[in-house]
């Protein structure tokens, strides 16, 4: 499945064995507020790399090339397409959107978790080279009246654009079983535990730590150095 990109390298005590990291997608309807907790875990967790996409839409106000998106013509876009350099890419809102491959790659093999803001067709593709190492979170909106008034109050787009929003909304909720996990973002920091409680059961799960057989098979040895057993 994952093994040229795995890392092994997390370790954080004696115990902690080396484990693969964590590819964690979030999703959401625009507004729900993905880009608010994707934020709060970064500044939680320092040592989770975060994939900056590739996109072709236009730069807004307030957005740094290279921090929120490399922002590129749809020619360049699609000459790097076709070298292969995104490990997924989609269509979203007329636009494309892609993940550079060559940065995942580096963080993975560095020991880093990667957090990735893609939307569901991102989700699946990611899901689909990498399997087991993903974990898909969608954040849901507690109404859809409540999705208008974030997107009103955060203030970055035209009347037209929340009402093109608000009708995508529908069609990005019904993709919620292609996720493992569902969060309703109704009280921010409610929702952000959820979120980080989430990243830290993953990290411990045993199919991500190819180290532990080793550490089995040495207690077995010491059961039978101990007389508790026979080979
Ligand atoms: P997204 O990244 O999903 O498009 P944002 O993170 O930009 O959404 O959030 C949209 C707006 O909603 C922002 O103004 C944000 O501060 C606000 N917001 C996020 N979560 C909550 C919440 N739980 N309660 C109230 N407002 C929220
Ligand atoms: P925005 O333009 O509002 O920042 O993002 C629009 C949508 O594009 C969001 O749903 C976001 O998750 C998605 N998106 C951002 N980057 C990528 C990417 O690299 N791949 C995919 N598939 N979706 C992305």
């Amino acid at each position: 499945m994952a093994a040229p990109m795995a890392a092994m390298a997390v370790r954080e005590s004696e115990y902690e064995f080396d484990r693969r990291g964590v590819l964690f997608v979030l999703s959401s309807p625009s507004g729900a507020g993905k880009s608010t907790i994707a934020r709060k875990l970064l500044e939680a967790e320092p040592g989770m790399g975060v994939s900056v996409s590739a996109t072709t839409r236009p730069i807004r106000a307030g957005e740094q090339d290279g921090r929120e998106y490399h922002f590129l013509s749809t020619e360049e876009f699609k000459a790097r397409a076709a070298r292969h350099e995104f490990l997924e890419w989609a269509h979203v809102f007329n636009y494309r959107y892609g993940t550079p491959r060559a940065p995942v790659k580096q963080m993975l093999a560095d020991g880093q978790d990667v957090l990735f803001d893609v939307d569901w067709q991102g989700a699946q593709q990611l899901f689909q080279l990498e399997g087991g190492d993903v974990v898909r979170i969608f954040i849901v909106p507690p109404s859809l009246t409540e999705l208008e008034r974030r997107l009103r109050d955060r203030a970055t787009d035209s009347e037209e654009v929340i009402q093109f929003r608000m009708k995508r909304a529908e069609r990005e909720l019904s993709h919620w079983d292609g996720y493992d996990y569902v969060v309703v973002n109704d009280d921010l920091d409610g929702c952000f535990e959820k979120v980080r409680t989430i990243l830290k059961a993953e990290r411990e799960k045993r199919s991500r730590k190819p180290g532990l057989i080793g550490f089995i098979r040495e207690r077995q040895e010491e059961a039978i150095a101990m007389g508790l057993a026979t080979r």
